[in-house]
């Protein structure tokens, strides 16, 4: 078992502090422990944070991007390393960490360019003898609070737009994760990103988000996690008016009309379903297929659900690790349990339901009074239903608090165009499963958060716009 220690201002902190322990989910060991740290470590980080933005933020775009790269870089050359502790803490498929790592990396790659694009404006004056300037300048001290789901990704893809602008960041990982996100900041330091630019802070996640709540110094705070804690952020950083970008659950639909190319549907749905186990915000959590296909559609499902292999991780030929805790199972098995009350067949339901391993599920004739239609699942349960015309099923889509990710299946180009316009989602996968990608804005409408991550969309969200009269 390892012990590792939180990096503040390029410093090993809290090894005398109370361990917290981290779990393989797998296997349930410990693995290792970190620092559970409170209100002093996270101002102290605070303090490295903003002393560092002194410096750090006068770094020409040019000289931030050289290390952001070499950052990127050594990322690269510790794929393996960072892939298997990954793999270890979270519990998900060597492969699925490996493809992170590349992900998280390639916002990594991508700021480090766009952050040489921050322009500004020259606006014409009313009169002759003034000069207008638009000048974009970084926030400042940014405090980046991530989920389990994404030890790596959730991390760079806030982390990397921030740098790169010239901010400075305070990380607080998931208690579940944290030693994905101590390896990243040791990479950091290794490239040459100057001591205090990048701080991670673990333990109580109470203590910890409120003193950077209270503290007028954090002038941004950027989250991805559940809705109610977002909420709860939100009302927190009122006192001190920070700018919020918030990342939450979802709740996504997917459109399969009655001229899909099923192959395609069924791909895109195995795609967005399964990865990580059905645990992750954009996952497809429900199946609105038109009457006249559910045969077909359910019976080719059934057979490529039929061919995933669920274990370890670790284990070659693996496409679902476990779930990862406790709560998670019971939460997909009370999903499973209220449809099947509420009158739902189940259609396939595979046998391990050993620990935190959950077989996938798939449930047809489902409901929309159904918790499993109402509600985020995460996890491997595929709850089916079937509309009549194309209006319903885009009502049913938006009946909903959440506006992340939807899905939508057809080969009629018209209708395709027509259904994404439709629906209240900040991010539509037309005939793609997959569409999230670094260069491209990723965030919600409604409760499903506010801002957008990715593209050059994300990198706003780290900029203050400076107005600048000049009279001659
Ligand atoms: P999940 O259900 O995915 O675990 P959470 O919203 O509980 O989602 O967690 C996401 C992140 O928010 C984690 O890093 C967690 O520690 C942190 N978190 C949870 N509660 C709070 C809180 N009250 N203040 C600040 N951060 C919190």
């Amino acid at each position: 078992m390892e012990t590792y220690a939180m990096r503040i201002n390029g410093e090993d902190i809290g090894k005398e502090l109370p361990p917290l322990e981290v779990n393989n989910p797998a296997t349930g060991e410990i693995i290792a422990t970190v620092p559970h740290a409170g209100a002093n470590e996270a101002k102290q980080a605070v303090d490295a944070a903003s002393q560092a933005f002194k410096s750090w933020s006068q770094y020409s775009a040019y000289e931030r991007s050289e290390v952001i790269r070499k950052w990127h870089d050594l990322i690269n050359e510790h794929k393996e390393d960072l892939a298997r502790t990954m793999t270890i803490e979270q519990g998900k498929p060597l492969k699925e960490s490996r493809g992170e790592i590349n992900y998280a990396n390639g916002f990594i790659s991508w700021y480090a360019e766009e952050g040489k694009r921050v322009y500004g404006e020259q606006i014409p004056a009313t009169q002759r003898n003034k000069r207008l300037f638009v000048q974009k300048q970084p926030v400042g001290v940014v405090a980046v609070i991530t989920p389990w789901n994404f030890p790596a990704a959730m991390i760079t893809r806030k982390v990397a737009p921030a740098l790169a602008t010239g901010c400075t960041v305070v990380i607080k990982p998931a208690e579940q994760t944290p030693i994905t996100a101590i390896k990243l900041a040791l990479l950091a330091e290794e490239a040459g990103i100057p001591k205090g630019v990048i701080n991670v802070v673990t333990g109580d996640p109470k203590a910890i988000g409120e003193t950077w709540l209270e503290d007028e110094r954090v002038r941004k705070l950027t989250f991805t996690g559940s809705t109610e804690v977002g909420k709860l952020l939100m009302k927190g950083s009122a006192d001190t008016v920070k700018k919020v970008s918030l990342e939450l659950g979802g709740h996504a639909p997917v459109i399969v009309t009655n001229d899909a190319d099923l192959d395609k549907a069924v791909e895109g749905v195995m795609g967005s379903k399964f990865r990580n186990a059905g645990q992750t915000c954009v996952c497809s959590n429900r199946i609105y297929v038109h009457e006249s296909i559910v045969e077909p559609f359910t019976d080719k499902l059934v057979e490529e659900v039929k061919k995933l292999k669920v274990g370890n991780g670790l284990e070659d030929g693996v496409n679902i690790g476990p779930l990862i805790d406790e709560q998670a199972v019971s939460k997909v098995q009370s999903h499973v349990e209220d449809a099947e009350q509420k009158g739902a067949k189940v259609f396939y339901q595979g046998e391990n339901q050993d620990g935190l391993f959950f077989d996938p599920v798939v449930v047809r004739d489902t409901t929309d009074d159904m918790i499993c239609m109402t509600e985020e699942t995460f996890g491997p349960l595929v709850p089916i239903a079937t509309f009549k015309s194309e209006e319903e099923a885009i009502h049913r889509a938006n009946d909903s608090i959440y506006g992340l990710s939807a899905y939508v299946f057809t080969e009629n180009i018209t209708k395709g165009i027509t259904i994404s316009e439709h629906l209240e989602y900040g991010i539509v996968g037309l005939n793609d499963g997959l569409p999230s990608t670094p260069q491209a804005p990723f965030g919600g409408f409604k409760q499903s958060g506010l801002g957008r991550e990715g593209g050059h969309h994300g990198i706003e969200e780290y900029l203050e716009t400076k107005y600048i009269s000049v009279g001659l």
